[in-house]
């Protein structure tokens, strides 16, 4: 039987691209719509990593199987590294992607390109029902774009430009995204973590 993994997310999108980048691997994924009466987990770490294993500790305690946390976010040079942590909530306690867009055009008005440098992070957490196991980070650059364009990924992806292609996330579409995001990157830091624990666990 395969050994399952709970991804401690509801973002349906989040999801889609992690079941993606870990199709290698022998898992059942399974996430917080499979566990409808998971406790609410509150997002109020300081870093990333710390958001990250949150999630995984506490899902993997009411789960009791293998479970995986993921924070991630964009930071944006021009704004001191906001929106951040916060970067679900930027526009509003509601999460709204094309409110956050819009926030942050307006934010960062009509700075020229090279004053719009950005980064995606990534953490991912890992733990079983006796705690955690690990935390990893992962992070993207790319530059924050004066318009929406492309309509594939979520979040900031419409203004998310990466320079070697000078197109946005958005326009580029999974196939490029999930071979060089900052979700790929930590997930592949992670993955090793995952392999390691299931080789202790199982020889
Ligand atoms: P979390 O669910 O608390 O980790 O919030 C992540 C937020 O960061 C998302 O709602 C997006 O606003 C932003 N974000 C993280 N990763 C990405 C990405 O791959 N593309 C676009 N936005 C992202």
């Amino acid at each position: 039987m395969k050994q399952e993994l709970v991804v401690a997310t509801k973002n349906k999108k989040k999801l889609e691209e992690i079941k993606d980048i870990l199709k290698g691997l022998n898992l059942r994924i399974t996430s917080l719509a499979d566990y409808p009466a998971a406790p609410r987990i509150v997002e109020n770490g300081k870093t990333f990593k710390e958001n990250a294993a949150k999630k995984a500790v506490k899902i993997a305690k009411f789960t009791k199987r293998l479970t995986m946390g993921e924070d991630s976010g964009l930071c944006v040079d021009a704004l001191g590294g906001a929106p951040g942590i916060y970067s679900s909530r930027f526009s509003g306690k509601d999460k709204d992607d094309l409110k956050n867009n819009l926030k942050l055009l307006k934010l960062l008005g009509s700075l020229p390109l090279k004053k719009r440098k950005a980064h995606y992070v990534c953490a991912v957490a890992l733990a079983d029902k006796g705690g955690l196991i690990g935390a990893v980070e992962g992070a993207c650059n790319g530059i924050i774009g004066y318009e929406m364009k492309g309509n594939t990924g979520f979040g900031y992806d419409p203004l998310f430009i990466i320079p070697e292609y000078k197109k946005t996330f958005a326009e580029l579409g999974p196939r490029i995204k999930h071979k060089m995001s900052h979700r790929f990157r930590g997930l592949s830091k992670a993955k090793k973590m995952l392999l390691n624990y299931l080789r202790r666990c199982y020889t």
